[in-house]
């Protein structure tokens, strides 16, 4: 039994129950336990939220712990499943990736049986957890470098049909930022393992920075809103409140869409996410270190655009993303 990925307790019992996901040892290192928390309410949607995937990430696992608070007196059917923290041993670290093999969980799924601890986790989640669930909020953010509004995203998916319940599904948070976000083919995303079984998959990306109390406030009202949208809870979606607004929007983002350092310096960022910008304004400015006679380099928008992350300021190397911009989906 302890050789092989299990649950520690009975998932279809009714009710509430919390025991644990168990990741078996292999050469690098012991056995693990995932908690995990399971409200079953018969027949309904099934849903599971993940947190923790990244370990500087802890936006989810808090809100995770909020949600199972408030669950148990506002779900009216159908089952929750939550995990608060996927890889307990890069939240430990506070580090993005596992600090025993290096590896980013959200690049090795499905992973491996007899793999390094990563893939275990993600062998684990794959086999036992994903089957029970519909639907998958996974809960990430953009992490302590960056300034990023409240939003949730997808990537563009090649079943339409599928696409389209995936961006309702992530509209429906009403978080300030709905993004659909072209990237490069990355092997191993547990979005796109779940999408490829049919599943629709949202991950949040609950703001950046640092984890403050306003914050986690609005990252909860979102998740709410979504097990609402979902029939889970019932109830009447509000939008958050950001920066004095009340509004959301619909934005997407290609992989040109990245403004990258030129050169390696200080980054002074001049412009706040959710910015409206037009050519030629000023995203931000890089101090060249070497000489204090060197002129700095602005770096500026290419086209009208909103500002959807910028980096914080901090030393960057050439080539490294500051910011990232968008614009509205089929406006
Ligand atoms: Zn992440």
């Amino acid at each position: 039994m302890s050789k092989i990925p299990h649950f520690t307790f009975d998932l279809d019992a009714p009710g509430v129950n919390t025991g644990h996901l168990f990741v078996p040892k292999g050469a690098d290192c012991e056995a693990l336990s995932l908690p995990v928390f399971s409200l079953n309410k018969g027949k309904g949607p099934r849903l599971l939220i993940t947190g923790g995937c990244h370990g500087n990430e802890l936006e989810g696992p808090i809100v995770a712990r909020r949600i199972i608070d408030w669950l148990p007196g506002a779900q009216t059917c159908g089952r929750v499943i939550i995990v608060p923290e996927l890889n307990p041993l890069a939240v430990q670290a506070w580090n993005r990736n596992t600090p025993i093999d290096g590896l980013n969980l959200n690049r090795v799924f499905p992973g491996r049986a007899d793999g390094s601890v990563t893939e275990r986790i993600a062998d684990a989640v794959s086999r036992l957890l994903l089957p029970m669930a519909d639907t998958v909020l996974d809960l990430h953010s953009f992490g302590p470098l960056w300034e990023f509004p409240p939003a949730t995203t997808t990537h563009p998916i090649a079943d339409a049909d599928l696409m389209a319940k995936t961006l309702r599904m992530a509209e429906a948070f009403k978080l300030p930022m709905t993004l659909v976000w072209e990237h490069d083919d990355t092997p191993g995303m547990f979005d796109t393992f779940a999408q490829n079984q049919g599943k629709v998959f949202v991950c949040a990306e609950l703001g950046g920075g640092t984890v403050g109390a306003e914050d986690l406030g609005i990252y909860e009202a979102g998740v709410r809103n979504a097990l609402i949208a979902l029939g889970l809870v019932e109830g009447e979606a509000e939008y958050p409140t950001f920066r004095q607004q009340k509004s959301s929007q619909t934005l997407e983002t290609l992989t040109s869409d990245w403004l990258r350092s030129p050169a390696r310096g200080i980054f002074e960022p001049r412009c706040s996410v959710l910015d409206e910008v037009k050519q030629g304004d000023l995203i931000g400015i890089l101090h060249s270190m070497d000489s204090l006679s060197a002129s700095s380099v602005d770096i500026r928008a290419p086209t009208r655009s909103v500002v959807c992350a910028v980096k914080s300021g901090l030393h960057v190397e050439a080539n490294d993303g500051v910011a990232l911009l968008g614009r509205p989906l089929n406006p």
